[in-house]
């Protein structure tokens, strides 16, 4: 494989070009992701917003600015994560992605998990949930770590926009977004 930054650098370019599902006719920009190419870990919300459509950048709204907030809390930078979606282009209306635009854009996500192998997954709301733990509800799994077969980690989370209307919510988000460095540190010593 060629090196994890070009082969990033290309998917992006595929992807802002992508007309595979109806997302595509509405958007003014798509939404790739952004961060490290060999990040640890990798963030996985929903869909883009009005925001983060008008700048084809993740996670830059008002909830972005929680996450980003508090990527930088628990003692990250945000270049070394990377901060991406299930679905690259704004579902209209901030609606829910339909099945069939799930599917037609999983295959980008599966590559650039492949090309960054991240340690941990972080899903970020119930849609980003389900992909990865069908069997779960994001109000029991929230905050707990699921080893996958292939060594890695699962760890779901809720959305941070949750935090923008319960107060109850965003203290459980932010506690559970705590064990984070205790994770990568105890993945490190299992390696090592
Ligand atoms: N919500 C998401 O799920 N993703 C974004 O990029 C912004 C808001
Ligand atoms: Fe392509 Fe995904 Fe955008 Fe649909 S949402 S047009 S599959 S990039």
């Amino acid at each position: 494989m060629a090196a994890p930054k070009k082969e990033m650098d290309k998917l992006e370019e595929t992807i802002k070009k992508c007309t595979k599902c109806a997302l595509h006719g509405k958007r003014l920009h798509a939404v790739p992701g952004e961060g490290s190419s060999k990040a640890a870990v990798f963030f996985i919300g929903e869909g883009p917003g009005a925001e983060e459509d008008k700048q084809g950048r993740p996670f830059v709204g008002r909830s972005g600015q929680f996450l980003r907030e508090m990527i930088r809390t628990i003692g990250f930078k945000e270049e070394d994560v990377f901060i991406g979606n299930v679905v690259k282009c704004r579902p209209p209306e901030n609606r829910d992605p339909q099945p069939e635009e799930i599917e037609a854009c999983y295959p980008y996500l599966q590559k650039q998990l492949e090309i960054i192998q991240p340690k941990v997954i972080a899903t970020l709301g119930r849609h980003s949930m389900a992909r990865f733990l069908p069997s779960q509800t994001i109000s029991k799994c929230h905050g707990r770590i699921y080893k996958r077969k292939d060594g890695v980690y699962i760890f779901p989370l809720y959305h941070p926009a949750v935090a923008l209307y319960s107060p109850s919510q965003k203290e459980i988000l932010l506690k559970d977004m705590q064990r984070l460095p205790a994770l990568l540190k105890y993945i490190q010593q299992e390696k090592g």
